[in-house]
């Protein structure tokens, strides 16, 4: 591993965590037609900088690679959209949000979060980079733009619209590179009293529950309360609540505002004391991940092997980011896996990157009846195994990967 200048603190100090070689884009879902033409690899490697233990991995992808065309459509996850309802109303309610407020979301994907704002009389505006899930939100109605967030965007906005209340930022913290440019931004643009809300996977969770499939080259970082509190208060932001949520795996929802404007909630500092006793701070928190991840692979790899070897069928089910980390890490593609099931209609009759396994509808997986489904997409099991209840009911069975291989 090269030796790299930590994206928050800048010191040159990192160790590695884990290596899982060289993975294809994982959201890049390739056309039949794309068989044969050449697909870009890069290595995909995780270290903790050991002077601020920010996690992080080694390599930058040029954005514009990553997000130009992206098929991650939110409004496709019901969890997701009740997620979303539930949190717009809570907003409202606990920051006093009215017709005079302005609330901005980051990455504010179809505007499935956005347009709770917009049915409520808030006046919001969504910044997205993907032009076509953009495209989507401005039909929807949710006032959108299609650009990429950073200190430059954050002052124009200043000067066409002011300051915001709120300012969202669900699953995109881990995404930009330029994590310090990020977060002065998000200082520029915040009034005197507003707050941001971040939600982002908490590393914690990935570490301790060998959520190593969440690893892919749009997620630059993995977060600790121990690692954000110094990028913070390098942009004199402070952090005033953080919760631990279920969603993804487990993620943190985080409160930042201006140092001093908003008193700190007791879960701050229960957070940093828990994460203080973990040794969150300490390279010895990481180290034994990479072998405990190695033989979780050994496990699944041993499984399949044994069910394909007894003539029975596999498919799998998600075609997400994780399914093909995990698809390219273990090595698994169409000598194991017949195809893989999914809800999101932007996805199917693609291929999965590098392992180039079909995408079909997620019913073919009742109608084509597969002995068994590996369920790529582990982070919204409850959901799926209640949609997919037919699959089961005729005696199909899924296989969860992550954090233990259990069938069921
Ligand atoms: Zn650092």
């Amino acid at each position: 591993m090269n030796s790299f200048p930590c994206r928050s603190c800048g010191a040159s100090t990192e160790r590695e965590v884990l290596d899982l070689g060289i993975q294809p884009l994982a959201n890049n879902l390739l056309h039949p037609g794309d068989i044969g033409k050449p697909e870009p690899r890069f290595p995909l490697c995780v270290a903790v900088c050991t002077h601020c233990f920010l996690l992080q991995i080694t390599e930058t992808i040029p954005p514009v690679n990553l997000f130009s065309e992206y098929l991650y459509f939110s409004s496709f996850s019901d969890a997701l959209l009740a997620h979303a309802a539930e949190a717009s109303r809570r907003y409202q309610h606990e920051f006093q949000l009215g017709a005079k407020s302005w609330v901005v979301e980051i990455a504010s994907n179809d505007g499935y979060l956005l347009k709770n704002f917009v049915a409520a009389g808030i006046p919001c505006l969504g910044v997205e980079p993907a032009s076509n899930i953009a495209a989507v939100a401005v039909e929807k109605g949710v006032p959108t733009i299609n650009r990429f967030f950073g200190a430059d965007l954050a002052r124009e906005l200043v000067d066409s619209h002011g300051r915001a209340d709120l300012i969202l930022g669900n699953n995109v913290f881990a995404h930009v590179h330029d994590t310090n440019g990020f977060v002065s931004g998000l200082a520029t643009l915040l009034a005197s009293t507003g707050r941001v809300v971040l939600e982002f996977p908490y590393a914690c969770d990935l570490i301790e529950h060998l959520e190593f499939d969440t690893i892919y080259h749009e997620h630059i970082f993995y977060f600790t309360l121990t690692a954000l509190i110094p990028l913070f208060e390098r942009h004199g932001l402070e952090v005033v609540d953080v919760e631990r949520i279920p969603i993804h795996g487990g993620s943190l929802r985080l409160t930042t505002a201006h140092a001093g404007a908003h008193s700190a909630s007791a879960r701050v500092q229960q957070l940093r004391t828990e994460e203080l006793k973990k040794g969150v701070g300490t390279t010895e928190y990481y180290e034994g991940f990479a072998d405990r991840v190695h033989q979780l692979r050994l496990e699944l790899k041993e499984l399949v092997s044994t069910i394909r070897k007894s003539g029975k069928t596999i498919a799998a089910y998600g075609a997400s980011a994780k399914g093909s980390t995990l698809l390219n890490f273990y090595g698994l593609g169409l000598e194991t896996i017949d195809f893989v099931a999914d809800r999101s209609t932007a996805k199917q009759g693609r291929l999965t990157p590098g392992t180039h396994i079909p995408i079909v509808p997620a019913d073919e997986l009742f109608q084509r009846n597969p002995d068994y489904a590996l369920l790529l997409t582990w982070n919204f099991a409850t959901e799926i195994l209640a949609q997919q209840s037919a699959f089961r009911n005729a005696g199909g069975k899924f296989i969860l990967p992550v954090p233990r291989v259990e069938i069921i």
